[in-house]
Parts: C-alpha cells; sequence; structure tokens
C-alpha cells in the first residue's frame, strides 16, 4: 500500500495532511491542484482512510474502513464524475451526490466528498457546490482535485484550503518508479518522457515507447529534402496517434535542446542512435531552429493545416540542418 511518505516529494503540505486527518483535525474542504499523475488522487483516498481508519497508525490500510476505501467499496466516499456520456458535471448530478452526502453516514464516522475532475462542473453545478460549501453537512469533507484550477469559480476557491502538487525532478521520478519495481533504465525513460509526473509514467503504455523510438529515427535519418515525403506517408494517416506525435516531437527536441546545453545526455532515454548522434554533432543553434519549426507547425495545426504539411515543414528543417552539420 502507498503511503504519505511516498508523496512527501510532490508537495509541501503531505506530512501536514497526515497529522490532520488522522488527528481529526482536518478542514471541510480541499483543493488538490497540480499537473496530470503527481498524486493528488493517491493522497485524497489516503486522507480519507486516515479519517476513516480504525487502526492504530493511521491509516493502517488493513481495517475495514482501509479495505474498504482501498476496493472503493465504502458507502461514505462519494466519487461525483460526469454522468455516462456526458462531459461535463451538470447541476443534477451534483444535486443528487449531495443529497446522498445529507443522509446520515452508514459506518458512523466521517464522510468524503471526492471530485476527481473538478474543474468539469458546470458554473451552475459550482455555484450549487458552492452554497453545499458555504453551509457543509456535519463530518463531511470535500476533496476538488483538478489540473485545471482556472475552471474553477474563485469563490469556490476561496472556500478550499488549497494544496499544490509538483512533478519530481527526473532523478527523483526515476527512483521512485524504481521503487515500484521498474528495471532502472526504464525507469529512467518514463520519467523523463512525463516529465517527472509519476503517475503519467506509470500510464505510459510499451506502443507509445516504441513509437518514440521508431520516430526519433525517422526524423533524424533525414539526409536530404528527397528523404521528407516517404517519413512523413509513413506517419501521415495515423490519425490516432496525430497529437500524441507533435508531442513526442516537442519532447525530443526539448530533450536536445537540453543536451547540447550540457543537461542530460540523450544516451539512455530510450531515443534511437540517430538522435543520439544528432544531439552530440549539432550545436544549440540548431536545436533551437528545430523547437521553432516544432512550435511553427502546431501554430499551422491551430489554423486548421493538414498533420501531413506540419509534419513536412518540421522535417525540411531536419534536412536542412543536416547539410550543416552531417550527425
Ligand atoms: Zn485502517
Amino acid at each position: 500500500m502507498l503511503s504519505f511518505d511516498d508523496f512527501r516529494g510532490q508537495s509541501a503540505h503531505i506530512e501536514q495532511l497526515r497529522i490532520d486527518f488522522s488527528g481529526g483535525a482536518n478542514v471541510h474542504a480541499y483543493l488538490f491542484s497540480g499537473p496530470r499523475g503527481t498524486g493528488k488522487r493517491s493522497v485524497a483516498q489516503l486522507c480519507v482512510m486516515a479519517a476513516l481508519c480504525r487502526g492504530e497508525k493511521k491509516p493502517c490500510g488493513e481495517c475495514g474502513p482501509c479495505r474498504r476505501v482501498l476496493s472503493g467499496s465504502h458507502p461514505d466516499v462519494h466519487h461525483v464524475l460526469p454522468a455516462k456520456g456526458k462531459q461535463s458535471i451538470g447541476v443534477d448530478v451534483l444535486r443528487e451526490a449531495i443529497e446522498e452526502v445529507g443522509v446520515k453516514s452508514f459506518e458512523a464516522g466521517a464522510k468524503a466528498m471526492i471530485f476527481p475532475e473538478a474543474h468539469k462542473m458546470t458554473p451552475q453545478a459550482q455555484n450549487c457546490l458552492l452554497k453545499t460549501l458555504e453551509e457543509p453537512p456535519q463530518g463531511t469533507v470535500f476533496f476538488l482535485i483538478t489540473d485545471q484550477p482556472g475552471a474553477l469559480l474563485p469563490t469556490i476557491v476561496s472556500r478550499c484550503r488549497v494544496v499544490r502538487f509538483h512533478p519530481l525532478s527526473q532523478e527523483e521520478a526515476a527512483a521512485r518508479l524504481c521503487a515500484l519495481g521498474l528495471p532502472q533504465a526504464e525507469a529512467n525513460q518514463r520519467a523523463r518522457m512525463a516529465e517527472g509526473c509519476v503517475g503519467q509514467a506509470l500510464e505510459i503504455g510499451e506502443e507509445q515507447m516504441a513509437l518514440r523510438r521508431s520516430l526519433s529515427q525517422a526524423v533524424f535519418s533525414i539526409r536530404r529534402p528527397g528523404d521528407v515525403l516517404a517519413v512523413v506517408n509513413d506517419y501521415k494517416d495515423d490519425k490516432e496517434h496525430q497529437g500524441q506525435i507533435m508531442d513526442m516531437l516537442e519532447g525530443i527536441v526539448r530533450d536536445i535542446l537540453s543536451a547540447q546545453a550540457g543537461g542530460a545526455p540523450l544516451e539512455g532515454a530510450g531515443y534511437a542512435r540517430e538522435a543520439e548522434a544528432y544531439a552530440q554533432k549539432a550545436p544549440m543553434t540548431s536545436g533551437l531552429a528545430l523547437q521553432r519549426a516544432v512550435m511553427r507547425a502546431r501554430m499551422m495545426l491551430g489554423s486548421n493545416v493538414s498533420f501531413a504539411a506540419a509534419l513536412e515543414s518540421i522535417l525540411l528543417v531536419v534536412s536542412e540542418e543536416y547539410t550543416k552539420w552531417s550527425w
């Protein structure tokens, strides 16, 4: 089982949360904000367990309430999510959830209402929640969790204790992934791909890692403008992954720039040899040219230029750079 200690690096308030929840000194509403994969949901779950735990060292993870929270079956812990097939949390869903919390608790302890994607509440739903937060039901704690705090009404935010979560450094994230059982090399790659967000690093699939390697190979094998079309053709019809391909290109260029600037070398990050050679041979000005190309391609996509044309524009810059630095 995870413990509060596992998340110390992600927020300055982890220890305080542990003390407050295991001692019954928590406030009634929390806003956990920070990038995806930084431990917000896991910490909310630990807080709820600590509040409900009947063990000695809270949360023990072994008593009945702890087990029920862990398995998602505790009757006093409610998760508020969009209704099936909906993108947002409407006022009807919220009213129903609040009514449910309003009734007596099943296990005669604290009750919790968790919003794993609080930003999905419509403004009407937020206003409805605001009334509840102003006069909170006895013994109920609210967790608003989001990576988009700007989508919440300021009046809601001001009613919550705000706890910010941060990514770890890549070294720390890799160490955490190792502790969770990943081999060192893979942990390093995943930590880098997810920019230190451990939760995201764990979600990266084998397929995604393979795509990243093959993409870095295809891009940095380009030697002349005539090579560009074949690479564009390989990727242009992969509609499902187009967004991911742009993100990956941006990530590759960022890692190359960082290596060129004296940061972590590209070796061991899961890229193809061709990309490593480029990072070694081409100077930072070249990396910056590539970064500009990726930014321009993103703008092109934003103004409805085709993915093929946007990708081609990046690859033509790679061919220009090859004539200068031939890695
Ligand atoms: Zn327990």
